[in-house]
């Protein structure tokens, strides 16, 4: 009886977080990626039901899993992945927002079947050498690549911020990247299809940091400890 108990006001204080987020993210026109990579199925189950349709992983398997499981949601890809695991993320990523290397890209690329996988590139703009993300200096070379890739549809760029990123200046730093990607002042010796970078989206903001990256003007968040983890809310 006690655990029932306790097992609902979890339930009730998961709706909870979710519904205080969804709506602080909703009046801004911003997307919601539960970041599900630590949470239960149990927990999946409980936001599916409450309405929540995209979730990312962080892991290749464990995306092709859930994917599997709960083919009525969109599963989105925003970890590392090694080429050998290309196949998972090319059948059933409804987004890849990590790509920062053309072989990687390549490899998925050649999976896709029947489709245009919709992709960002993840930048490093932390100033953080080795950090994941293509560095600004070869932000061009791979936008090219992947426009020159047919299964392959770049509709945006990601980023995580380093840890100190308390005034949103990585972030600033990937809209700035994107704004000379549309205006042409990047890559301009490139034959980029210029038409094709107008829409481009900008997914960055994370638990800690993501009203740092609403005030910049982020499309996407990722939000994962602070949904799923009770401990994190206090
Ligand atoms: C885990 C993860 C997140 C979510 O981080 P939280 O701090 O738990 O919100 C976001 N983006 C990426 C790439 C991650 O791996």
């Amino acid at each position: 009886m006690e655990q029932r108990a306790e097992c609902v006001k979890r339930t009730e204080e998961l709706l909870a977080r979710w519904r205080v987020l969804r709506r602080e993210l909703d009046v801004r026109g911003v997307q919601l990626l539960a970041v599900s990579k630590y949470a239960a199925d149990a927990d999946v189950d409980i936001l599916i039901d409450a309405g929540q349709q995209d979730f990312a992983e962080s892991r290749p398997q464990q995306l092709r899993d859930r994917a599997q499981h709960y083919p009525d949601v969109r599963w989105h890809m925003i970890g590392p992945l090694q080429k050998n695991k290309a196949k998972y993320i090319a059948r059933y990523a409804a987004m890849w927002h990590s790509v920062e290397d053309i072989r990687t890209a390549r490899a998925v690329a050649g999976y896709v079947l029947d489709r245009r996988l919709p992709v960002l590139i993840q930048v490093n703009v932390s100033g953080i050498p080795h950090r994941h993300g293509v560095l600004p200096e070869a932000l061009c070379e791979l936008v090219q690549a992947v426009q020159d890739m047919p299964t392959l549809n770049l509709v945006g760029l990601m980023c995580m911020a380093a840890q100190k990123n308390h005034n949103g200046s990585d972030f600033s730093k990937l809209r700035s990247l994107r704004e000379a990607l549309m205006n042409g002042s990047l890559c301009n010796s490139q034959g980029l299809q210029r038409e094709y970078l107008q829409t481009l989206k900008l997914c960055m903001g994370m638990s800690g940091d993501y009203r740092a990256a609403l005030a910049v003007g982020t499309d996407m968040v990722r939000i994962g400890s602070g949904l799923f983890d009770s401990v994190a809310q206090g």
